[in-house]
């Protein structure tokens, strides 16, 4: 058991509207959306950011992205959507599990910061 934000959504110790979840992945709506779709894609494993993948935990990574591609066409994303990933500080990262923000419903200007 461990302190962390995403850890306790995984284990349903802080409640998430959950979006999809698989035996790898968990996805949920962002608490403080900035976009009308705003989702979180996380591994239930915990990796501290994209700084910390390597050759054993990246296969999740890429299997992120089909979930990702699966939520889109699920929820009918047709006109495109964004994938965000903050990784350290000057990013912005604030919640040290990585996540993937899946972002659609309006325009979305670029680039971004
Ligand atoms: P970051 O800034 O690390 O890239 O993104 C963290 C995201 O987690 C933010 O968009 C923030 O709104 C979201 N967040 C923080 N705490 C919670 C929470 O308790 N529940 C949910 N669903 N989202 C959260
Ligand atoms: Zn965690």
């Amino acid at each position: 058991m461990n302190d962390c934000l995403f850890c306790k959504i995984i284990r349903g110790e802080v409640p998430s509207t959950k979006i999809y979840e698989d035996e790898y992945v968990y996805a949920f709506k962002d608490i403080e959306p900035i976009a009308p779709v705003h989702y979180l894609v996380i591994p239930k494993e915990h990796i501290e950011s994209a700084a910390k993948i390597t050759p054993e935990n990246s296969a999740v990574i890429s299997h992120i992205y089909e979930v990702i591609a699966k939520i889109a066409k699920n929820e009918g994303l047709d006109d495109g959507f964004r994938v965000v990933n903050n990784c350290g500080e000057i990013a912005g990262q604030t919640v040290f599990h990585i996540h993937f923000h899946l972002m659609a419903g309006r325009k979305l200007e670029w680039p971004a910061g």
